[in-house]
């Protein structure tokens, strides 16, 4: 019998043509990852076949151009995305962060300017962790001083994934002491050091780039407050349940095809093995399921949605990587080959928690709020 739920786990009936057609371009995408990840090469043309196929504007309101799709529709669309491709899924993310961050905080001109820019396959990319600020992307550190037309910045921003083929960058920097956040056109002033060379994700190319007296337009500053959903904070758990889907079907064909000689049984037939597997599969179904629901508060436009992603981010963060790892232990030397995908599964796992806000920092939100004097009242 279904079990009843107060919110729908699906998104709405006339959005699967929307699954089906991310389903297709997945196939493709995962015939491509061992390659794009061995090579660290930008995925230019996945991302190209998104924006195709309409999904860079899906989920922009109908008055800027988009289809005003649902937050479930677009976790769906990025499990699918993710689990066929970390990189591009973790690239498109941020560029949709970027491009409806600039479009929900800015002004009526510049916001009907950057979805058209976004519609007509412009890319967009965040900049705003500092190397010093860590896991405070939000609360940067560097000042940008006044001059005619806006101000300058003298800094650095680091691990701006897909940078090298933004023609925006979203930027933020302290002026008059508190955070703001412009659309910056890279021109000369701002260098890109290639220094990503990573374990996992590395395809995302998440360079430094550094700003020599770098113009932030007072024209591009975000001067809006909005109460729109950002793609950034709902769309992380479900990268991570992407590679988690990944990392258990991969190690669910390893362990149905390896027999084991003293036995003559394949490694799916030992207990230990179904244990664990089945451990991680419930786990998965949990946090699929927090997500789930934390994008459906995203269509409410409920308040909860912050509190919720970050617990949807926590669990999701933690099972990828313990679905990942136990994929390491089932696949043996077999699976410690770089020829297998387990392995890859297992260094992509690892980069969801360390992304702001990282498993720690989700924690330590989580239980100063569930530990405070008034959280009982
Ligand atoms: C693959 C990838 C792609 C990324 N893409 C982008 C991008 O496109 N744009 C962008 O701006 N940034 C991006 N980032 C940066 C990311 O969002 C974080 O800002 C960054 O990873 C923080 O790294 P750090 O080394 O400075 O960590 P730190 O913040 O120094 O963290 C180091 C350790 O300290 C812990 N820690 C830090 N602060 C606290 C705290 N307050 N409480 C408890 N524990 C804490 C962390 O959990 C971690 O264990 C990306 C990162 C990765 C890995």
């Amino acid at each position: 019998m279904p079990i009843a739920s107060p919110f729908p786990l699906d998104p709405p009936a006339s959005e699967m043509p929307w699954i089906a057609r991310a389903t297709e371009l997945a196939v493709d995408f995962a015939q491509h990852a061992a390659e794009l990840d061995e090579t660290a090469q930008l995925p230019v043309d996945n991302l190209r076949r998104l924006h195709e196929a309409g999904f860079d504007t899906a989920w922009l309101p109908q008055s800027y151009g988009g289809q005003g799709l649902s937050w479930l529709s677009f976790g769906r669309v990025l499990t699918i995305v993710a689990r066929a491709c970390p990189s591009t899924a973790t690239i498109w993310l941020m560029h949709l962060g970027a491009a409806y961050g600039l479009v929900h905080l800015s002004e009526e001109e510049n916001a009907g300017f950057f979805a058209r820019e976004l519609a007509a396959g412009k890319r967009f990319a965040n900049a705003l962790s500092e190397p010093t600020g860590g896991n405070l992307f939000l609360v940067p550190l560097q000042v940008a001083r006044p001059v005619e037309g806006g101000f300058v910045l003298d800094g650095a921003k680091r691990f701006v994934s897909g940078c090298e083929i933004a023609d925006y960058l979203l930027v933020n920097a302290l002026v008059d002491d508190v955070p703001a956040f412009f659309g910056v056109s890279p021109d000369d002033t701002v260098k890109l050091l290639p220094v990503w060379d990573s374990v996992g994700l590395r395809a995302t190319r998440s360079q430094l780039i550094t700003f020599d007296s770098t113009l932030l337009p007072q024209a591009r500053r975000c001067t809006k407050r909005s109460e729109e959903p950002n793609p950034i904070p709902i769309g992380l758990p479900f990268l991570s349940i992407g590679v988690a889907e990944a990392a258990l079907e991969a190690l669910r064909e390893h362990a149905c095809g390896r027999v084991i000689p003293t036995t003559g049984q394949p490694l799916a037939a030992m207990q230990w093995v179904q244990f664990a597997a089945a451990g991680e599969h419930v786990r998965l179904r949990a946090a699929t399921l927090l997500a789930a629901q934390t994008a459906w508060l995203a269509d409410q436009r409920s308040p909860l949605v912050n509190p919720s992603s970050l617990e949807a981010k926590l669990l999701a963060n933690e099972v990828a990587k313990d679905a990942a790892a136990l994929g390491v232990k089932i696949g043996g030397g077999s699976g410690y080959l770089k020829t297998s995908p387990i392995q890859r599964h297992f260094r992509d796992a690892q980069a969801g928690a360390l992304m702001a806000y990282s498993a720690e920092v989700c924690q330590s939100e989580i239980g100063k709020a569930l530990l405070s004097a008034d959280a009982g009242a």
